[in-house]
Parts: C-alpha cells; structure tokens; sequence
C-alpha cells in the first residue's frame, strides 16, 4: 500500500508541477497548436507473445514535445483533450499516424505487426468515430484485423446504448478490440462477452507486486481464468521483471507488455527489433 500511495503522489506531484509552470489556459492555447506545430509524436511499445517471446505487436503512445518545457507524458495532456474536445482531432491524428506505421512495417517486414491504439469515453461520443476509423484503413491501407482499439472499463460500460451502436458499427469495420487497464474500473462481464472483445489487458498495479503479493498473483489468475473461459485473451501490462514473466508464463498469460520487454520506443528503434530477427522477433 505504501508503495502504491507514494507512485500516486508522484503522479499528482509532477502532474501539479507542470501546471505550476504552465496556466490551464496557457497549456489550453499550446495544445491546439500542438498538432498543427507537429509537435505531437508517437512511441511503440512491444506486445510479446509469452510462449514464444515473440513481438507481435505494438501498442502506440502519443507524446508531446513543448516548445519551451520539452516532452509531457500523455497523463498530463490528454485529461485536458477531452476536456476541450481536442482529443477528437489528436486521436484521429494518432489513429492515421498508428495505421500509416503499421502498413509500412507490415510492407517493410512482410510481418503482421499489430497495432493497439487508446480511445478515450469522448472519442467514442463521436457519431462519426466508425467512419473516421474506417476512412483511415482505407486511406492507409492497413487490413482491420491488425488495427486493436484499447478502450477502458468506464468508455464501455458508460452510456451503454450509444457505445454499443458504436461498437458494432466497429465490429463490422473488422477492427479488433480490447479493455485496458482491466481490473480498476467495473464491467459487466455480460458486456464483455456480447461486444465480442477479444482481449483483457490486466492492470499494472496488479502485475506490480508480483511474484511476492498474493492478493494481487490471485487476481491475476482469476482474470486469466474468466478471460479463457470467455475466449478471450489476456495481456499482462506493465511486466518488468523476469520473475514476473516467468510467472505469468506459469499461469498461462498469452501476452505481456511491459519495460522488461521493451519500452516505448522510437519508430526506428521498433524497426530495428522486427529487421533484426526476420520474421517474428524474439523479446528476450
Ligand atoms: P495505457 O494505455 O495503460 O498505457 C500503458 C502505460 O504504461 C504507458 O504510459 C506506458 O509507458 C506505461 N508502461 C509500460 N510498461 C510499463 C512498465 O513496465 N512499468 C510501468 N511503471 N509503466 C509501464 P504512458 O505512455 O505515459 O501513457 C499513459 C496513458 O496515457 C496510457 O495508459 C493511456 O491511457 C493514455 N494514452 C497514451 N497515448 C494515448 C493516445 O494516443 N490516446 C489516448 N486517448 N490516450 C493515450
Ligand atoms: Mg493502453
Ligand atoms: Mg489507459
Ligand atoms: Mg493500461
């Protein structure tokens, strides 16, 4: 607990110096130039495939590169996006930005690299959310069934009916999608069989104190329990020891993610790891 508390108040604590430095208004007024200054980019962190430690895909992570106070993580930029509405063309923008990389690595390797991308509650309050998502594969070329959309308990269980219009709209695009952060919110697991959700990504609060916590190394396995019985997969998040590896491989964890096994990186850095192996690279 302890340990939880004191990454929180980091959180908060880093999160409020950035305010210091910056108004709310000031950091308002940056943002909307953020996109056209391209000052926006994206790093890829590796999803590895446990039984074979292979990387099959990548999850992209927006960044921010200030003019004046250098790069600010997606933790404090993005509560604002949604706020003001911003997220909406910043996540479009991340969107064909994700797909166009997908495609080339996809070209470039002849390897179906997968590419998982966060929506936030308010992209998917968009009507034309199904028809951005669309156009963009369309536009890039990307097949749907590479492109995985990361949405979190609270965006699918909130205004149900109009998330599930959406959804299927989705599910008829042929995008894949999974739940984020899985295990901090509340979901139905009603909703989750009947969205056709392919995949559960277990909190890293969760994966933490492994292997020593036993509250959380038992909840672990009870989400990989409930995850297959409803075929769906499961994706460890924030795995950064070997020892964690070792015992999610242990409890049947498909997928893992985390610095043990890459952190966010540069497009380059990620080409350089599917260039070197062929086909199918090996994590660790
Ligand atoms: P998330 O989607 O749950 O992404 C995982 C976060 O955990 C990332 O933080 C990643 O850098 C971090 N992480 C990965 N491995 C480890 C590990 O081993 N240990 C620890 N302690 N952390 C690890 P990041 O990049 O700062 O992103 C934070 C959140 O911001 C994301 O959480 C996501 O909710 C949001 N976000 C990022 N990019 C986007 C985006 O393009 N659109 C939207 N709507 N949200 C985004
Ligand atoms: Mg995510
Ligand atoms: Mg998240
Ligand atoms: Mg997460």
């Amino acid at each position: 607990h302890a340990k939880n508390c004191g990454k929180n108040n980091a959180k908060l604590y880093s999160s409020s110096l950035t305010m210091q430095i910056m108004s709310h208004v000031k950091l308002e007024v940056g943002l909307r130039k953020a996109l056209q200054n391209n000052e926006l980019y994206l790093l890829y962190q590796p999803q590895v495939d446990v039984p074979s430690a292979r990387i099959v895909g990548v999850e992209a992570l927006v960044r921010w590169r200030h003019p004046e106070h250098g790069v600010i993580p997606p933790n404090e930029f993005i509560p604002l996006a949604e706020e003001t509405g911003l997220i909406v063309p910043i996540g479009e923008w991340v969107l064909r930005t994700a797909c166009q990389q997908a495609r080339a690595w996809h070209s470039q390797f002849g390897q179906a690299v997968r590419m998982a991308v966060n929506l936030s509650a308010r992209q998917f309050k968009d009507e034309n959310l199904a028809q951005t998502v669309l156009a963009v594969l369309q536009e890039t070329g990307l097949d749907p069934s590479l492109l995985e959309l990361e949405l979190t308990e609270g965006t699918l269980m909130d205004n149900a009916l109009a998330t599930l219009a959406t959804l299927e709209q989705l599910r008829g695009v042929g995008v894949l999608l999974s739940i984020d952060d899985f295990g901090t919110g509340y979901s139905s697991m009603s909703y989750l069989k009947r969205f056709d959700v392919r995949a559960l990504k277990i909190d890293k609060s969760f994966i933490s104190g492994l292997p020593q916590d036993s509250e959380n190394a038992a909840i672990t396995r009870a989400i990989i329990a409930m995850a297959h019985g409803l075929k769906m997969v499961v994706v460890a998040e924030g795995v950064e020891t070997r020892e964690q590896l070792d015992l999610l491989k242990h409890y049947g964890c498909d997928m893992a993610q985390g610095y043990h096994l890459g952190r966010p990186a540069a497009q380059d850095a990620i080409s350089q790891m599917l260039g070197n192996v062929g086909s199918g690279a090996a994590a660790v």
